[in-house]
């Protein structure tokens, strides 16, 4: 008897690998904001901060690059920030225009 939870895992887990190849070979290339990402891989946008933080832990953190969100209204840089996903907002003015962080493999 066949075990059809089984088979939508494994589809699901090719899919995600096939994926997280795509976006390390982009990251290769060059840097990209989520939403290029987003765009690029035809995925959503929290999927994308996902697979980056899977390319993150399985590098050891030290090849991903991230060019920190900056807050456009005040300069404010987001340096330590370990999470790659959006900041709110910042938390020096407490405004929300923030500059997307741009991502890389060296
Ligand atoms: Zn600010």
């Amino acid at each position: 008897m066949k075990n059809t939870s089984v088979t939508i895992w494994s589809v699901d887990m090719e899919r995600a690998a096939t994926i997280r190849q795509q976006l390390i070979e982009l990251l290769q290339q060059g840097e990209w904001t989520s939403l290029d990402l987003s765009a690029e891989l035809s995925i959503q946008e929290r999927e994308v901060f996902s697979h980056l933080e899977h390319v993150k832990k399985s590098t050891g953190g030290e090849k991903i690059m991230v060019r920190p969100y900056q807050c456009l209204s005040c300069g404010y840089i987001f340096k330590k920030r370990d999470r790659l996903d959006r900041p709110g907002r910042c938390p020096k003015c407490k405004e929300s225009h923030i500059r997307m962080a741009e991502f890389s493999l060296r």
